[in-house]
C-alpha cells in the first residue's frame, strides 16, 4: 500500500489535484482510497458527484463506538472510497484534534486494508499539530506539495518541507515533490524547478490553468470524468504515473525566508 499526502497553502488546489489523481489510478484498475482531512468536508466532492453525506466525526459523534466502516467510507467514481474526516463547527473546537480522533476511529474500524493506494488530502501549511498528523503518525509517507509560482503559495510549501524534515527522524514520511499548480506568473515553472532543487527534490508535474478544472467543478466531476479525452486530464494522468513510480523520495532541506524572496525576485520580475 502506497501511502500518499497532498500538502499545500489554502486554496492552491490540493482537493482538485488529490480527486484527479485518485480518478487517474482507479480508471487504471489500482484500488484506491481518498482521505478528506479538512473541517470543509470538500475533499471527496468530485468523486462522489456530491459533498459527502457523512463525516467520520460526525458518525463518531451519532453512534459512538457502534460506528462502521459502511457508515464511513462512500464509493465514488470508478469505485474510489472516499471518507471524510470531518471536524467541528467552525469557530467551535480544534479541528487539528478531530483529524487525530477521526483517523484513529478509520484505523480501529480496519477500514482501508485491501487499498494500492490511499491519498490524504491535508489542509494549509504545517501550523497545527493537528495538521501534521497524517505525517507525524505515519498515516502517510510519500508527501506531495502543492504549489504556484506565487511567493506565499512557495513560503507555505517552505513550512511544509520544515515540518517533514522535522518529522523525518521519527517515521518514514519523505518528500516525493512538488506539483507545479500553474496560477500563470511569470517564469513559474522555471522557478518551481528551481525552488523543488533547493528543498532536495524534484518538479513532478506541473498543472496548467485551465477551463476545465471549473468546467468540471461546477458539474461535481474530476476532470478525468468530465473530459477524459483532454490535455489536462492527461496531465493528471502523468502525475499519477509518477506517484505511482516514484521512489526517490528525500527528506527536504528548506529555504531561509530570504533565500526565498531572492528567488522570486529572480525569475518573477
Ligand atoms: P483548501 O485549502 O481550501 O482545501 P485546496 O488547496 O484544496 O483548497 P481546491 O479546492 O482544490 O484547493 O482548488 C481551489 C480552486 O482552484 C477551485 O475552485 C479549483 O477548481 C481551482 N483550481 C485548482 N486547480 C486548478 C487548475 N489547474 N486550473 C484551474 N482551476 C484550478
Ligand atoms: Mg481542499
Amino acid at each position: 500500500m502506497k501511502k500518499v499526502a497532498f500538502y499545500g497553502k489554502g486554496g492552491i488546489g490540493k482537493s482538485t489535484t488529490a480527486a484527479n489523481v485518485s480518478a487517474a489510478l482507479a480508471e487504471k484498475g489500482h484500488l484506491v482510497c481518498q482521505i478528506g482531512c479538512d473541517p470543509k468536508n470538500d475533499s471527496t466532492r468530485l468523486l462522489l458527484g456530491k459533498a459527502c453525506a457523512q463525516t467520520v466525526l460526525d458518525m463518531v459523534r451519532q453512534n459512538g463506538d457502534e460506528v462502521t466502516t459502511e457508515q464511513v467510507v462512500h464509493t465514488g467514481f470508478a469505485g474510489v472510497k472516499c471518507v471524510e474526516a470531518g471536524g467541528p463547527e467552525p469557530g467551535v473546537g480544534c479541528a487539528g484534534r478531530g483529524i487525530i480522533v477521526a483517523l484513529e476511529k478509520l484505523k480501529l474500524l480496519q477500514a482501508i486494508t485491501d487499498e494500492h493506494f490511499v491519498l490524504y488530502d491535508v489542509l494549509g501549511d504545517v501550523v497545527c499539530g493537528g495538521f501534521a498528523v497524517p505525517i507525524r503518525e505515519g498515516y502517510a509517507t510519500d508527501i506531495y506539495i502543492v504549489s504556484s509560482g506565487e511567493l506565499m503559495s512557495l513560503y507555505a510549501a517552505n513550512n511544509i518541507a520544515k515540518g517533514v524534515a522535522r518529522f523525518s527522524g521519527r517515521g518514514r514520511a519523505r518528500l516525493g515533490g512538488i506539483i507545479g499548480n500553474s496560477r500563470n506568473i511569470a517564469n513559474e515553472r522555471e522557478l518551481l524547478c528551481e525552488f523543488a532543487e533547493k528543498l532536495n527534490t524534484r518538479l513532478v508535474a506541473f498543472i496548467p490553468h485551465d477551463r476545465s478544472v471549473q468546467q468540471a467543478e461546477i458539474r461535481r466531476k474530476t476532470v478525468i470524468e468530465l473530459a477524459p479525452h483532454s490535455r489536462q486530464a492527461d496531465v493528471y494522468r502523468r502525475l499519477a504515473d509518477y506517484i505511482v513510480e516514484n521512489t526517490a523520495l528525500t527528506v527536504p532541506t528548506p529555504m531561509s525566508l530570504a533565500e526565498l524572496e531572492e528567488l522570486s525576485l529572480t525569475y518573477g520580475d
